[in-house]
């Protein structure tokens, strides 16, 4: 079945199949979501290990940015199930860009229709528990597993470092922490045990719910279609702040315009959002330092 560009956006991916390469359970946010807005098949395909791509915890680093692994995973989930339409996703951690003091999570689900010749990435960004402690003592744990909410987001333990190549992940319940920390001290010449969050989509609840806003914004795109062309995924690409303050009438970082543009053509909008409208002064940095 080939699909028709100019055909309504909701059905243009109606009963088609879409590969998604994930080895820690990613279907279970991505599928639903495209699934009920685009009625297509998301078929999982986890004959292929991703890690090979790149670990969170350095045993393997991750070659290419972000959104080339998730192009990659898309590609290689697409020859595997031998489709031309495929999902791949990836994500990064670090602090957070507004101040550098949250530990913040970026998560891609990147599509590709080969038929159309189409790229088209959701985004989406929220606060991690990505945490790590060297501990002496198990008792040491007891805050930090609190504040990085285990057993729900699971654990890893190794002996000495955080590049100990020793390692025990997923680790769900009190007993079997016990149990690590204990294999861990056992093995550790300094006496010490280096723990951290999980943050495989898996084991770790609060990455999987970016994972399914970045699949929301995905479909959002993808029901989108160009003014011009009717090719899914026009999408917003800038915007820019400037809308005047209803007090003093200076600029505030409101938005105040947005481009629109197409993924495939080189048709695009600019929309205006300031008509009739003025920012509250309590976002003005005048009127309200
Ligand atoms: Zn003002
Ligand atoms: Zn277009």
């Amino acid at each position: 079945m080939s699909h028709d560009p100019a055909a309504a956006p909701s059905s243009l991916y109606l009963g088609r199949t879409i590969s998604l390469l994930t080895k820690h359970e990613k279907q279970r946010v991505i599928a639903p979501v495209l699934e009920t807005s685009l009625s297509c098949e998301v078929n999982t395909v986890s004959a292929f290990d991703t890690d090979q791509l790149g670990t969170f915890t350095r045993e393997i680093a991750r070659e290419g940015t972000q959104l080339e692994v998730a192009r990659k995973k898309a590609r290689i989930g697409m020859r595997i199930a031998g489709l031309p339409l495929g999902l791949g996703s990836e994500g990064s951690f670090g602090p957070d860009p507004m101040l550098g003091l949250i530990p913040w999570n970026v998560e891609f689900v990147l599509f590709l229709d080969d038929e159309l010749g189409l790229e088209i990435v959701g985004v989406a960004q929220g606060k991690s528990n990505f945490a790590a402690l060297l501990i002496s003592h198990p008792d040491e744990l007891q805050d930090f597993k609190d504040r990085v909410g285990f057993p729900t987001h699971q654990l890893i333990v190794r002996p000495d470092s955080e590049d100990d190549t020793r390692i025990l992940k997923g680790i769900s319940t009190e007993s079997e922490l016990a149990e690590a920390l204990q294999w861990a001290f056992s093995l550790s010449l300094a006496g010490r045990v280096h723990v951290e969050t999980d943050l495989r989509a898996h084991t770790n609840p609060t990455r999987m719910a970016v994972i399914k806003s970045a699949a929301e914004d995905l479909a959002t795109k993808l029901a989108t279609p160009c003014p011009a062309c009717s090719t899914p995924g026009y999408t917003v690409t800038t915007r820019s702040g400037g809308l005047r303050c209803a007090d003093c009438g200076g600029p505030t970082d409101e938005p105040c315009q947005e481009i629109h543009t197409c993924a495939k053509c080189a048709f695009t909008e600019t929309i205006d959002l300031s008509k009739g409208k003025m920012a509250d002064p309590g976002k003005c940095k005048r009127c309200n330092p």
